[in-house]
């Protein structure tokens, strides 16, 4: 999944773009739930949220690397809930 860093000004214009409603206000900044994060997978070529950050503080998480395969099978899952 990816993961928004401290650098988030909480600008709000990720959360309405990620199709997975997997992004939420935390008590200090965004943060993104990695149990819905697909990185977009399933639903568009590039993460929505990285495209649309305008402080570019969402990379990828380096404590959470899954494959494509594992994206889809996560999509799959939350389509089906
Ligand atoms: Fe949502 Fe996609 Fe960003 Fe993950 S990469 S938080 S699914 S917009
Ligand atoms: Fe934070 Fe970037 Fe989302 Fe704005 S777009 S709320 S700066 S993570």
């Amino acid at each position: 999944s990816l993961m928004i860093t401290d650098e988030c000004i909480n600008c709000d214009v990720c959360e309405p773009e990620c199709p997975n409603q997997a992004i939420s206000q935390g008590p200090e900044i965004y943060e993104i739930d990695p149990n819905r994060c697909t990185e977009c997978v399933g639903h568009y070529d590039t993460p929505q949220c990285q495209e649309v950050c305008p402080v570019d503080c969402i990379p990828h998480d380096p404590d959470n690397v899954e494959t494509r395969e594992v994206l889809l099978v996560k999509y799959e899952k939350l389509q089906a809930a």
